[in-house]
């Protein structure tokens, strides 16, 4: 599923790309470096910012390229604590991108972890029960400039929020790809995006901080593994045994865990990381301590770090996070082992909190309104 615009984004090119596209204008290669550092070192919003290209040149890429696939419609800000950004682009589709502040301890908010949460897709196909990303299943995937923008998009804000002007990608702490979508379902657009964000000529953000989440595809999991940039892994387990797991997430049936197991060892492996594993505490359903007893089993095996995250109740599902207490004891157990372990507890931190639910509610009043 693609869409397929009159002018595709320029921040889908990469260095050879643009070179290619350039040469075919009659350019020499050299130009495309100075394009690049007019999109991600100086933030050109205009074409005709850009001096030092000629003006046939200039017309030549708007006539060619778009400078602005998504554009920001609503802005929500949480506590001073996350900051959405709900972004639409050419076919009116609606994404969200996040900006997550987590004040480190007696320093405040000035010096907090900033971490930016992307989605890599509309909707999301995979159909986990408790996830208000795919409740209407999978629009479409998102094309890499799509993705790249929504981090010129990140920068914009923090320079409209801050006196501080032009904020670099750099002070952002980590980009975890946590929003809409199932990343490795839509794999060859990710990496192209990730390797944009990546590159000294693109916006050189290091790979190591920049962690990509997934559901658990096993060949794309095995495919990354092979990658020659290191990017970070962080698994959605949210079930220590295939009758949990496949109970909220219909992926365990075509990938069980006797398969997805052994792909993610080798993700670590090849690349000398610990892996995450994403356990959300559903009420009921996966916060027995025979859970955490086979959890704890499972990561140690692995040399995995654990992160439980409460449930965030989403309008329209049944599901709840467990009480205070449950949650508490489920990381007891856990810890008991020594066990690499968060539980994340804080209100508005929760990057998963973003997961689709700014944009449901606005798709819901567009079809109120139509
Ligand atoms: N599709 C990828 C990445 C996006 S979802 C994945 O599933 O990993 C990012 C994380 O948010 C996943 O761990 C997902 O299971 C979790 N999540 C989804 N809905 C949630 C909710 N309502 N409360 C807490 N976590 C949720
Ligand atoms: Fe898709 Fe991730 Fe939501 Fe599952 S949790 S439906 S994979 S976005």
């Amino acid at each position: 599923m693609k869409f397929t615009p009159a002018r595709p984004p320029i921040h889908g090119e990469t260095l050879d790309s643009l070179a290619a596209r350039l040469a075919e204008a009659g350019e020499p290669a050299y130009r495309a470096r100075q394009v690049l550092e007019w999109l991600y070192k100086k933030r050109a919003t205009s074409w005709e910012q850009m001096t030092n290209l000629s003006r046939p040149l200039r017309g030549w890429l708007a006539d060619t390229f778009d400078l602005e696939p998504s554009a920001l419609v609503l802005n929500r800000q949480s506590e001073d604590v996350t900051d959405k950004l709900l972004l639409e682009l050419r076919d009116r589709s609606l994404i969200e991108t996040v900006i997550i502040r987590a004040p480190q301890e007696g320093v405040g908010l000035d010096h907090s972890r900033k971490t930016i949460c992307i989605s890599t897709q509309v909707g999301c196909a995979m159909g986990c029960r408790f996830c208000a990303s795919g409740l209407a299943g999978l629009k479409r995937d998102l094309s890499a400039g799509e993705i790249v923008h929504q981090l010129i998009q990140v920068c914009r804000r923090e320079d409209a929020r801050t006196p501080r002007a032009h904020a670099e990608l750099a002070s952002f702490d980590n980009i975890v790809v946590m929003g809409m979508g199932e990343p490795l379902h839509n794999y060859d657009s990710l990496l192209r995006a990730l390797t944009i964000v990546n590159a000294e000529w693109g916006l050189g953000f290091g790979a190591r901080r920049i962690t990509i989440s997934t559901s658990g595809l096993v060949p794309q999991i095995r495919r990354l593994a092979e990658e020659p940039i290191g990017f970070r892994l962080a698994l959605s387990l949210h079930g220590a045994t295939n009758a949990v797991r496949e109970q909220i997430m219909p992926v365990n049936r075509r990938w069980p865990l006797e398969e997805l197991l052994p792909a993610v060892r080798l993700f670590s492996e090849k690349h000398g990381r610990m892996v995450t594993l994403e356990f959300i505490l559903i009420e009921g359903i996966n916060d027995s301590l025979d859970q955490a007893a086979k959890l704890r089993e499972l990561a140690a095996d692995l040399h995995a770090h654990v992160n439980l995250i409460p449930y965030n109740a989403v309008e329209g599902l049944p599901w709840k996070r467990p009480s205070l207490t449950r949650q508490q004891k489920f990381l007891d157990l856990l810890l008991e082992r020594g066990l690499s372990v968060t539980l994340r507890r804080e209100k508005g931190h929760d990057i998963n909190a973003a997961c689709g639910q700014l944009r449901l509610q606005t798709e819901k009043k567009r079809e109120a309104s139509a």
